[in-house]
């Protein structure tokens, strides 16, 4: 009998949330993303798998949730928001990530483009993202423990690098590692509120896009030991 209504719980959560994926996706879109593909991806990615078990109720909400180490999953809206500028010229095939955190948008990446390279300084997350992507058989990703302010050099140049963590200034080392014609997303800004940039290379110097305003933890200096 206990049994018998554990399992009936479990469906129960699994028939909400599903309802509530799709009022996610349905709010996203009324923010204004758009990319259908982009959609699509959040859609079918179980976000719940991405936080604590304890949080799993509130993982389709659109809202960043704390995942260890003071540390946050990214609001979906913004997972998506970054992913779309990163793919508006057309699709990608080598994608630098900074800040792999739960390794949610790295999943969503994962999906939409060839490769992800993705650097994360805390051990502890990137091993637990490193076992989500796993389950999810998502393979086309390669991690490293390591300091995201000097990108990752030796596998490079990317076409496309995204930074999830908001970085004073925009660091030298991901403009030199981005491929001609390359776009680089990023949340810059020292405050609680950092603007939204993207740039691009271009056959000559850089060009500069100021977004949104955004709400970022800060890119910090160094693994952590
Ligand atoms: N996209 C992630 C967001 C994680 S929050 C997600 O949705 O889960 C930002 C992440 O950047 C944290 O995991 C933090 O540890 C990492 N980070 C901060 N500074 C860094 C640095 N210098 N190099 C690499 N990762 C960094």
């Amino acid at each position: 009998m206990a049994r018998e209504q554990d399992d009936l719980q479990r469906r129960g959560i699994g028939m909400t949330s599903q309802r509530t994926r799709e009022r996610l996706i349905q709010r996203l879109y009324e923010e204004g993303l758009s990319n259908a593909q982009v959609l699509e991806v959040i859609r079918r990615t179980p976000r719940h798998l991405f936080v604590d078990e304890a949080l799993a109720h509130r993982a389709y909400e659109d809202t960043a949730l704390p995942i260890g180490h003071n540390q946050t999953i990214s609001q979906p809206y913004m997972v998506g928001r970054m992913t779309e500028l990163l793919l508006a010229a057309g699709p990608l095939d080598k994608v630098l990530e900074i800040g792999t955190g739960s390794g949610y948008q790295t999943a969503v990446l994962a999906q939409l483009v060839e490769r992800v390279f993705s650097v994360e300084r805390i051990q502890g997350l990137q091993d637990r993202a490193k076992e989500r992507l796993a389950e999810l058989k998502l393979r086309n990703v390669v991690f490293r423990w390591g300091d995201g302010w000097e990108g990752w050099n030796a596998l490079g140049p990317y076409n496309g690098i995204i930074v999830t963590a908001a970085a004073a200034e925009v660091p030298q080392a991901l403009l030199d590692q981005l491929a001609p014609g390359g776009r680089l997303v990023i949340p810059v800004g020292a405050g609680d509120l950092q603007q939204l940039q993207l740039i691009v290379r271009e056959e000559q110097g850089f060009s500069r896009h100021l977004l949104d305003m955004v709400r970022f933890v800060p890119l910090l200096q160094g693994p952590a030991v």
